[in-house]
């Protein structure tokens, strides 16, 4: 498999680019955050556990999820080119891909973003509990049950984690994990950035060159 990793602070844009480099259909996109949303919708038992951690804003242990991506990855084809989105998190997570030459990540994409700005886009972000696009209420005012600008769906919400309180526990949790993840992937040589403040078309050029 040739998978890449998008690596970032919550509210980076991560999820936004993988949707939309998925959407020819060529590309897996795994989300794990949107993983355990599903899971905690449909009321399973990984669901139940998510949710303690998730609404605290805390990861959950290593070896639930390391086990929930093998699980996603072991029925597709050598051949599949994939994009990770929220995993890894923490450097035990990412020495479990490596661990197996089949799902050895090919390279580490890491989207810079100043902090103040991350915070400003999570407490306003808006998500489709249907197809999971995200909107800033800035940019889509956000009125009570208005639907999805992609696919005219569900109700937009906010995640019980983009709250003010949660959002600085997040992206402190991010921040410490992040450090050993960037040395990890620079020290095998397979660490690229990309300036993740621009438009999204922009992001998104730049992703498909690195990506080529
Ligand atoms: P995200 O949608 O990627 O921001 O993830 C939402 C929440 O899901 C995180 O704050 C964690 O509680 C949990 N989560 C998602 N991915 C992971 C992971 N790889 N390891 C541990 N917890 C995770």
């Amino acid at each position: 498999m040739r998978i890449t990793v998008f690596l970032g602070a919550p509210g980076s844009g991560k999820g936004t680019q993988a949707k939309r480099l998925a959407e020819d259909g060529l590309v897996h996109h795994f989300s794990t955050g949107d993983m355990l949303r599903a899971a905690i919708a449909a009321g399973s038992e990984i669901g139940l556990k998510a949710k303690v951690y998730i609404d605290k804003g805390e990861l959950l242990p290593d070896d639930v999820m390391i086990e929930l991506i093998n699980k996603a990855l072991n029925p597709l084809p050598d051949s599949s080119k994939v994009i990770l989105d929220g995993f890894p998190r923490t450097v035990a997570q990412a020495e479990a891909l490596d661990k197996s030459p089949r799902s050895r990540v090919s390279e580490a994409i890491m989207f810079e973003i100043p902090e103040e700005i991350l915070v400003k886009r999570l407490t306003g972000r808006r998500v489709c509990k249907k197809c999971g696009s995200s909107f800033h209420v800035e940019f889509m005012p956000f009125e009570p049950g208005k639907s999805c600008q992609d696919c005219k769906g569900e109700f937009l919400y906010q995640r019980t984690d983009d709250s003010a309180d949660v959002v600085g526990r997040r992206l402190s949790i991010f921040k410490t994990q992040n450090e050993g993840l960037l040395s990890y992937y620079s020290r095998l040589g397979n660490l690229k950035k990309i300036d993740a403040n621009k438009q999204v078309d922009l992001i998104q050029k730049s992703l498909v060159d690195l990506m080529s």
